[in-house]
């Protein structure tokens, strides 16, 4: 296959290449860098891993045969998309329609990375796909989770014209290739505990999320990418943690000895969050392997190799 990465030199978007690359696939990465590096792709680039500078909020023209555009690209940590309000806004909207364009055009499979934000602060609990969510569309968030609505929304109606498209729902992701500054939280713990800084809880530290470790989010994926299925489908990984808990697995692990430190909760931070995946399960025969301590080693091991990363980070 020839697969068209979107978002490619991003945290998910560089793991998926290397999936798709490892099983043989040709890949065209199309990313503009404003989020992502192109260090994350650098080891693929002579394994038949392309490199385009592109934004794809500009129509996208890719040469030879595509049989499937995976389109990821997007600011995705509240930092990113917070400081890139309307760029947020154009590649969930403008960028979703070039690329499902693009994947029209060749006859392609197009997969949409969407998001649990489009659930907002959800008023079910667990989230299934059935549920319609409760987001703010004027608050902070709404120019990250109303642009993949939108996206989804858009992804619809060419499904509806008969183009070959799926929507997957991804929950919190975690991994090596996590830019060490980009605020999420499972970046910001880690460089803090490995720093000796005080670890930053928002709020009490009791909202939920659940983390999935990113090899099992990306075997997903590819799973989609290989079936015809519409969806949506959540992904993600129904282990459910406080923040708090989080924070004290974080210090247990990396063995350090910081304190914890709390700070304002964001506006319209979501209170619970954990995915329903039966549907996924039934679809794709896909369930998350890796447990949250399991994953949080390797992440801090990762972490941990890159002293200089996590300096700079930890003064940023
Ligand atoms: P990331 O910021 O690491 O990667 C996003 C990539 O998209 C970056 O390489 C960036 O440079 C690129 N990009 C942004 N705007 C672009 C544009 N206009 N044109 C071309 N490239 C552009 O984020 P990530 O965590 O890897 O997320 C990837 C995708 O998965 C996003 O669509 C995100 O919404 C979705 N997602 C991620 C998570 C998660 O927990 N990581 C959860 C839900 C959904
Ligand atoms: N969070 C935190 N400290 C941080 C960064 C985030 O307590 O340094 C909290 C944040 O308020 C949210 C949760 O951790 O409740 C997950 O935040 P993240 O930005 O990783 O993802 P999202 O909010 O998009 O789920």
């Amino acid at each position: 296959m020839r697969v068209v990465v979107t978002g490619g030199a991003g945290f998910l978007g560089s793991h998926l290449c290397e999936a798709l690359v490892r099983r043989g696939d040709a890949v065209v990465c199309a990313d503009d860098l404003s989020t992502g590096r192109l260090e994350n792709i650098e080891h693929l680039r002579h394994l038949g891993c392309e490199f385009v500078r592109a934004d794809v909020t500009m129509p996208l023209e890719v040469s030879g045969t595509v049989d499937a555009v995976a389109h990821l690209a997007s600011p995705a940590s509240p930092p990113d998309y917070l400081r890139l309000p309307l760029e947020t806004l154009a590649v969930g909207s403008r960028g979703t329609e070039n690329a499902l364009r693009l994947a029209t055009q060749h006859g392609a499979r197009f997969v949409l990375a969407s998001t649990s934000e489009v659930y907002g602060d959800p008023l079910v609990h667990p989230q299934h796909e059935e549920y319609w969510g409760n987001v703010n569309p004027i608050g902070p968030r709404s120019v990250y989770d109303e642009a993949k609505r939108y996206a989804e929304a858009v992804t619809t109606a060419y499904r509806g014209r008969r183009a070959n498209t799926g929507i997957l729902r991804i929950f919190n992701t975690y991994g090596p290739r996590m830019r060490p500054c980009d605020g999420r939280v499972v970046s910001s713990f880690i460089v803090q505990a490995l720093s000796g800084e005080p670890l930053t809880v928002y709020g009490s530290g009791d909202q939920t999320r659940s983390f999935c470790y990113v090899d099992d989010l990306v075997r997903g994926l590819v799973a989609m990418i290989d079936s015809a299925e519409a969806g949506p489908l959540n992904i993600g990984n129904p282990q459910e943690l406080t923040v708090r808990e989080l924070a004290q697995l974080v210090l247990e692990i990396t063995g350090s000895s910081s304190a914890v430190e709390y700070h304002p909760l964001p506006q319209n931070d979501p209170t619970r969050r954990r995915p329903v995946v039966t549907r996924v399960r039934d679809a794709l025969g896909w369930s998350p392997e890796v447990s949250i301590e399991e994953g949080l080693r390797r992440t801090v091991q990762w972490f941990a190799a890159r002293p200089d990363a996590v300096a700079a980070a930890a003064l940023a």
